[in-house]
């Protein structure tokens, strides 16, 4: 199994990471996806990948909007180009909309331009979506991409998750759902069918409510998916094997 979206580029993890992906191994949890957040993080991002045999994506975050639109989405179409084809990458990511942040404007401009590169090259996409659903729908919808995507950490009840899902989308599912007053996201697992759900993390964020460590990593993952399992009354051999072929097929593993 594998975390289909961790930061473990950041420097959360610079002082034990090695230690990290030991524990994570004797888990069975055999990698991550690490998503790229801006062009001044994606050398080293690309590197922790390459040192522990990670997946990547490339792209620029709705919170680190660049100074210089244009010239930001040419470094991305330029890397994008270097990297395709390598076997480690998988996707245009992590983009989108974020409400809670500044920059409304600028960051539909930013996610345009990702969506036409994603298209450009053939690539599914690693959406960061808050409070912004009725505008990420739309732009989804204007930009239709044939390879899909995933809306990272959704947190929304079987309504939203149907229109997502209806775009060609898949759902995030992470520690929001250990928390039993996420409701809605707690219905929508229970009401939506198990193919449409990856499994992640989102480290070092979003660490989960009954968590002992603050900072969040894929050692939760095991405990997710229990927790899905039971939601769904299925077996966690069934649960795993479901999420395992939805993050393959979506990513081309
Ligand atoms: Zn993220």
């Amino acid at each position: 199994m594998i975390d289909t979206h961790a930061h473990l580029d950041l420097a959360d993890f610079d002082h034990d990471r090695k230690d990290l992906f030991i524990k994570m191994r004797e888990q069975g949890i055999t990698g991550a996806i690490i998503p790229g957040i801006n062009e001044l993080q994606w050398q080293k991002q690309i590197a922790v990948a390459t040192e522990f045999n990670c997946y990547f994506a490339l792209g620029i975050h709705p919170w680190y909007i660049p100074t210089n639109l244009e010239k930001s989405l040419t470094l991305l179409e330029q890397k994008i180009s270097k990297y395709q084809g390598n076997d480690y990458f998988v996707a245009l990511g992590e983009c989108g909309l974020d409400k809670l942040k500044p920059d409304f404007t600028m960051q539909l401009e930013l996610l345009s331009g990702q969506l036409e590169l994603a298209n450009q090259f053939n690539l599914p996409v690693i959406m960061h979506g808050v409070k912004c659903h009725q505008e990420l729908c739309s732009l989804l919808a204007k930009y239709p991409n044939s390879k899909g995507g995933v809306i990272h950490g959704f947190y929304g009840g079987p309504e939203l998750a149907k229109r997502y899902i209806d775009l060609g989308y898949k759902l995030g599912i992470g520690g929001l759902l250990m928390n039993p007053n996420a409701k809605k996201l707690r219905k929508t697992i229970i009401e939506i069918d198990i193919k449409h759900f990856l499994i992640e993390t989102d480290s070092p964020s979003m660490t989960p409510f009954n968590a002992t460590e603050k900072r969040n990593t894929p050692l939760q993952i095991p405990n997710f998916i229990t927790e899905i399992a039971d939601l769904q009354k299925k077996t966690t051999v069934f649960i795993l094997e479901r999420l395992n072929e939805n993050a393959s097929q979506l990513f081309e593993l």
